[in-house]
């Protein structure tokens, strides 16, 4: 594993500042591919959510988040090992080039991964702990074979313990109009005045001395709330979202969003949002979730408009259960996920 250097001032890792930046808009992107958002969460939000999903919906589900995330991941690598520094990446032996990418996961808190045998073309077996999402992760590791190799495949898994054992093999089959439906999205963004604290040593926000990175185990956590976060890409999951609508109805959107409002509630503290929209806004933006630009908060009532809300029914919960949370009342919500990126939502006590 190759040595981190730290921002001297905050201590955030540089392949972590090096690759991202928080924006005023309320997004957070790449350095080097703006159109390529990230957002920085809760790794037992995510985890849950599928689970959840899963419990739901069902299997069938596997195939079109294994197929969305690994488009994701794919277009990331095929940019990321395309300059000049990709070029240097696409030169070193097989065995190295998986242990670099390893490394970059862990630096986003994704999880740990250890190379257990490759053979070029044919397969790539790899151990995982830590790993923020075993569903997701399916899907990433997809994609990074599919930049690195050049070809199709296919991925099995194994949980053993706190291990998760991946086996990933070239395979030709093609994901076909599944493929073709999950195109990423990409929203142009308005713009904002967020103003964070800025770190003066890497321009991050200062938020981030919060976080310990435990590279080894390739876990963030929030030294404050004592939960990991992960970064990773939301557009990946607005696309499972979509197909999941698609495939299996209209009260999927619903689902998820009640999904994300029964976390929230079980998980944050109402201390951590200080019942202001000052506040809420923050708490969104350091996700990198959108630009809170209204918020009225009555008794029964909250009515909110985020910009470059993303993914927007995610948002949405995370607003339905900040409500809950703040008035200590059940709720019902209604909302607008609008094409260009806003989200509208009313939530009332039930
Ligand atoms: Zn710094």
């Amino acid at each position: 594993m190759a040595k981190s250097k730290n921002c001297s001032y905050c201590g955030v890792p540089e392949a972590f500042h090096n690759d991202v930046q928080w924006n005023s808009d309320g997004t957070i992107h790449q350095k080097w591919n703006p159109d390529h958002r990230r957002f920085f969460y809760e790794t037992s939000g995510l985890d849950l959510l599928f689970k959840n999903l899963k419990e739901l919906l069902g299997d069938t589900i596997d195939h079109i988040v294994v197929e969305a995330v690994r488009k994701t991941t794919y277009d990331y690598f095929e940019s990321l090992l395309s300059g000049i520094k990709g070029q240097a990446i696409r030169a070193l032996p097989r065995k190295k080039m998986y242990e670099k990418v390893a490394d970059m996961g862990s630096t986003f808190g994704i999880g740990r991964l250890e190379l257990m045998d490759v053979k070029r073309h044919e397969y790539v077996k790899i151990r995982g702990r830590n790993v923020y999402s075993t569903l997701l992760h399916k899907g990433d590791l997809v994609g990074i074979y599919n930049s690195i190799e050049g070809v199709p495949a296919d991925i099995n898994v194994e949980e053993n313990g706190d291990s998760c054992f991946f086996t990933i093999t070239a395979d030709d089959k093609s994901s076909g109009d599944l493929s073709e439906r999950l195109e990423r999205i990409v929203l142009p963004r308005k713009p904002g005045n967020l103003d964070f604290k800025k770190c003066p040593g890497c321009g991050l926000p200062l938020y981030l001395t919060d976080c310990a990175w435990n590279i080894e185990e390739g876990v963030i956590t929030d030294n404050k709330t004592k939960r990991n976060m992960s970064l990773i890409g939301p557009e990946g999951l607005d696309a499972v979202f979509r197909e999941l609508e698609e495939e299996l109805g209209e009260d999927i959107p619903r689902t998820i969003v009640d999904a994300q409002r029964r976390y929230v509630v079980e998980t944050f503290k109402p201390t951590e949002l200080g019942y202001e929209a000052g506040n809420l806004s923050f708490l969104l933006a350091l996700r990198g979730m959108g630009n809170l630009v209204q918020f009225i908060l009555g008794d029964d009532l909250m009515q909110a408009v985020v910009e470059n809300a993303d993914p927007p029914l995610m948002v949405a919960g995370m607003l339905e259960g900040f409500f809950e949370l703040i008035t200590v009342k059940k709720s019902t919500s209604e909302y607008i996920a609008g094409d260009d990126g806003t989200l509208e939502i009313r939530v009332k006590s039930a």
